[in-house]
């Protein structure tokens, strides 16, 4: 039969579940596609460093493993093209990728397109963006040396932002809603044992304020019902991420978050289209389960193409 499809999978987004996926698809032989319309990576280049990839313990920089995933998917033939993708189509079970530069088509599609770090949205937020608040910690960390910085949330990322802030930063407030981290015991150990470290429980920031740059915050204590200032030069705000969603949110099934939802197998509700890494909805976000399910989601869209080989 005539193969009239150029290539058997696209994948939309180059961090480690799209790059993984292109790695385990590529080496098993199929004519392979990735989109990234930024930095190779996805939001692991602006991790500081990455300490719990197995057989790497060296703690290579998240961009630098980045890179070592982008090297492997290459090695196999994989193509990766920095066009941004404006829209996801069907023909039949034939996927259309419309990019800011050209149309392609593709037998199987992978949407890997991650996350974004979710915004606070109080006053001076947004004004104060770039001058002062900041969404990550690698790239603006070494602005603040000696001076005092604050961290907003709970989690893996505000906990761990936080340590690698104290590299640089005097003293390094971390400001949770609750009175009790969400990060992993490790990290939330390492972060109560650092002397630099002190954390403001029970307050959400109300405002940022400032002339050029921040120079305060205000926060609301809910238990005990008490608006302060805090007097900081920056603000990171860590408090929970987005799924980039856009591409597909009215064709697959989405969680209540917006997460795509698939089966074992990485499969969607569409036929021959996958999800895979941050934008699926799971239970541990890290580079080994995107790269997990980008192994998965290959594995089995090569399974689904040779199924439905006689109906394309
Ligand atoms: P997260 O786990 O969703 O944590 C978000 C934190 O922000 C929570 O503590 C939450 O408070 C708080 N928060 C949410 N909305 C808020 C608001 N409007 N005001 C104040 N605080 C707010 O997000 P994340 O830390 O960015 O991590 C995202 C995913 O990546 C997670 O699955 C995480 O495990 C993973 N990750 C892993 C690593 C690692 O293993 N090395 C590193 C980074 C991230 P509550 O606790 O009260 O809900």
């Amino acid at each position: 039969m005539l193969d009239i499809f150029k290539y058997d999978l696209a994948i939309i987004g180059g961090g480690p579940a799209g790059l993984s996926a292109a790695v385990y698809a590529a080496r098993g032989g199929m004519k392979t596609i990735v989109f990234e319309k930024s930095l190779v990576g996805g939001q692991i280049v602006v991790t500081a460093e990455v300490e719990n990839y197995p057989g790497i313990p060296e703690n290579l920089s998240g961009f630098e493993i980045a890179e070592r995933f982008r090297q492997h998917a290459v090695k196999f033939g994989a193509e990766i093209r920095d066009e941004e993708v404006r829209a996801v189509g069907m023909e039949g079970l034939c996927k259309i990728v419309e990019t800011d530069k050209q149309s392609y088509r593709a037998k199987s599609l992978i949407i890997a397109t991650g996350a974004h770090p979710r915004k606070l949205q109080v006053p001076g937020e947004a004004k104060y963006t770039g001058r002062g608040v900041s969404y990550c910690a690698t790239c603006d960390g070494a602005l603040y040396r000696d001076k005092i910085v604050a961290v907003v949330g709970g989690g893996d990322s505000a906990v761990e932002e936080a340590i690698f802030l104290t590299k640089f930063a005097k003293k390094v407030y971390i400001i949770h809603r609750r009175d009790q981290l969400r990060a992993v015991k490790m990290i939330q150990e390492r972060a109560l044992k650092n002397k630099k470290i002190e954390i403001i429980w029970d307050s959400v920031v109300q405002g940022i304020e400032g002339g050029d740059l921040v120079e305060k915050l205000f926060l609301f204590n809910h238990k005990e019902q008490v608006i302060s200032e805090l007097q900081v030069d920056g603000i990171f705000i860590y408090v929970g991420i987005i799924p980039n969603n856009e591409l597909v949110e009215s064709r697959v099934n989405l969680d209540g978050q917006g997460f795509i939802l698939t089966d074992e197998t990485m499969h969607t509700n569409v036929p021959g289209i996958y999800a895979a890494g941050d934008i699926t909805h799971k239970a541990l976000r890290q580079v080994i389960t995107a790269a997990a399910d980008g192994a998965t989601a290959a594995f089995s869209a090569e399974k689904w193409i040779e199924e439905n080989r006689d109906n394309f």
